[in-house]
């Protein structure tokens, strides 16, 4: 997002919205620090933000740059280009009573880097992408960051993108469930490495039985199940039985 320095009358409204605080008035001129703003569009929207003025505005040019990769992962408003879905652009792994992606046997995992107030930079994914690569991880295809690899078997970016600045980024993956200790313990290595926060979600289908398959030995690793983290029903598009 950019703002109109001649619209602008440094009133300040559209400060505490931004939710990495990269905007900031100085000389009755509000500014955006490009360096830290991760493009989620918050500030245009004008049925949030009440600029007085309307001088914030949308970056015409912003999908011929850099610049564009961070919006989609950033602004839920946003339909990622190449797998043409809204909201930064993944159904999610987590989602799996829609995307069907993990079935029996297989685990899936999805790590949710930086959240809103820390958001997170390519360079700390880089971290992650290139630790998991190391132990033969694939990436999951319907995912925006699977897009702006380049290289994907080692789980690296172009380095001109590794300051790029997003909200939340979800690194996505399934895996043959016999891989949980090393995935984990790959994981739980890399973590102390890292300059941001990230939730990690683990995708399991339940046993007939009723029993979560991977539970005892997420256990044995110490870590803490939460099975009532988040369970999404399928909204009348049962994808995993196909
Ligand atoms: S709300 Fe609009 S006029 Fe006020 S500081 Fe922000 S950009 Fe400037
Ligand atoms: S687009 Fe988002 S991150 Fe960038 S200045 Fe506006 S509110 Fe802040």
């Amino acid at each position: 997002m950019l703002i109109d320095q001649e619209k602008c009358n440094g009133c300040g409204i559209c400060v505490p919205y931004c939710p990495v605080g990269a905007i900031s008035v100085s000389g009755k001129k509000a500014s955006i620090d490009l360096d830290i703003c991760a493009e989620c569009g918050t500030c245009g929207r004008r049925y949030i933000v009440k600029c007085p003025t309307g001088a914030i505005y949308d970056d015409p040019n912003l999908f011929e740059t850099e610049r564009g990769i961070s919006k989609y992962f950033s602004d839920p408003m946003t339909t990622h280009k190449v797998t043409k879905i809204p909201g930064r652009g993944t159904e999610e792994v987590k989602t799996n009573d829609v995307t069907g992606r993990v079935k029996r046997g297989e685990i899936g995992v999805a790590l949710e880097m930086g959240r809103p107030c820390l958001g997170t930079t390519l360079a700390e994914v880089q971290k992650v992408t290139t630790a998991l690569a190391r132990i033969g991880i694939v990436w999951e295809h319907m995912s925006p960051l699977s897009h702006i690899m380049d290289d994907p078997a080692n789980g690296t970016f172009p380095a001109r993108r590794l300051g790029l600045r997003m909200i939340s980024c979800i690194i996505e993956f399934t895996a043959p469930a016999e891989r949980l200790e090393a995935i984990l313990t790959e994981v739980r290595r890399v973590a102390k490495e890292l300059d941001t926060v990230f939730s990690l979600d683990l995708i399991t289908r339940y046993d007939p039985d009723g029993r979560i398959p991977v539970r005892e030995d997420v256990e044995k690793l110490g870590f803490t199940v939460r099975p009532n983290a988040k369970i999404n029903l399928g909204l009348g598009r049962p994808l995993s039985e196909v």
